[in-house]
């Protein structure tokens, strides 16, 4: 069920339309060439249960694709909404090929300029190892991808992974569908709405930090530093510094 279809060729994404567009559409689209990307049945727009215009199937037969929740639905719808927002131009049930020749299918890829940003809803159970190779996948493909990872509990095996710098990876609440919210800062009471969190993300409002207390492997290099007046190193010992001229 996805976001986007094609009318003549040409990309239509339901997240983009205005409310008298989507109307005209849903009017008037027997007489129109709709088509879904993933197999050219016929597309028909429709207005899911929890509120989300998406694009469906006249017929699956043929079609290798999976049908998807409602909730994947919202969320994608939500993440498509804000990025297009934000800025950026959002596109959904994206598909693309890495340098080794894998393909691979982003649920929103944001694109502004020449960076890209991928986010991945992941309402499903996975394993900690298939993200980590999609990530790295994304990476060989210059794309930046954030995980939004389905709150389950705070058992579940996924939520114990921490997350870093080169694996972001955020809980997603859809308890609420109309009202995802996404985790940021580790704790349930720092949630925000979906909506704010893509902004957030995309226009550098929040940036990763590493969560202290803890251990962290430092690099330390040391290099000489000339005294600008006489061009000789600067040398220290021991809590006192001195310098040489
Ligand atoms: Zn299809």
């Amino acid at each position: 069920m996805p976001l986007a279809c094609l009318n003549n060729g040409d990309l239509l994404t339901s997240f983009s339309l205005t409310d008298d567009q989507w109307v005209a559409i849903k009017t008037n689209y027997r007489g129109m060439n709709l088509s879904m990307r993933c197999c050219s049945s016929q597309a028909i727009p429709k207005v899911s249960s929890l509120g989300t215009r998406f694009f469906a199937h006249k017929s699956r037969a043929g079609c290798q694709t999976a049908p998807e929740s409602l909730e994947l639905l919202q969320a994608k719808f939500i993440i498509a909404e804000s990025a297009t927002a934000a800025g950026w131009q959002a596109s959904t049930e994206e598909s693309g090929i890495d340098p080794d020749g894998n393909p691979w299918i982003a649920d929103v890829l944001c694109t502004r300029r020449k960076t890209k940003v991928a986010f991945e809803v992941q309402l499903a159970a996975q394993s900690f190892d298939k993200i980590r190779a999609r990530q790295e996948q994304y990476r060989r493909s210059d794309i930046r991808c954030l995980w939004l990872i389905k709150l389950r509990g705070r058992g579940s095996p996924i939520q114990s992974y921490p997350p870093c710098r080169d694996l972001p990876m955020v809980l997603l609440d859809v308890r609420e569908p109309a009202k995802m919210t996404a985790e940021v800062g580790g704790s349930r009471e720092a949630s925000i709405p979906l909506a704010d969190f893509v902004k957030g993300a995309l226009t550098g409002e929040f940036f990763w930090a590493e969560t202290r207390p803890g251990r962290m492997e430092v690099k330390i290099q040391i290099a000489s530093i000339t005294y600008w007046r006489c061009h000789l190193p600067i040398r220290s010992s021991g809590d006192t510094s001195s310098m040489t001229t």
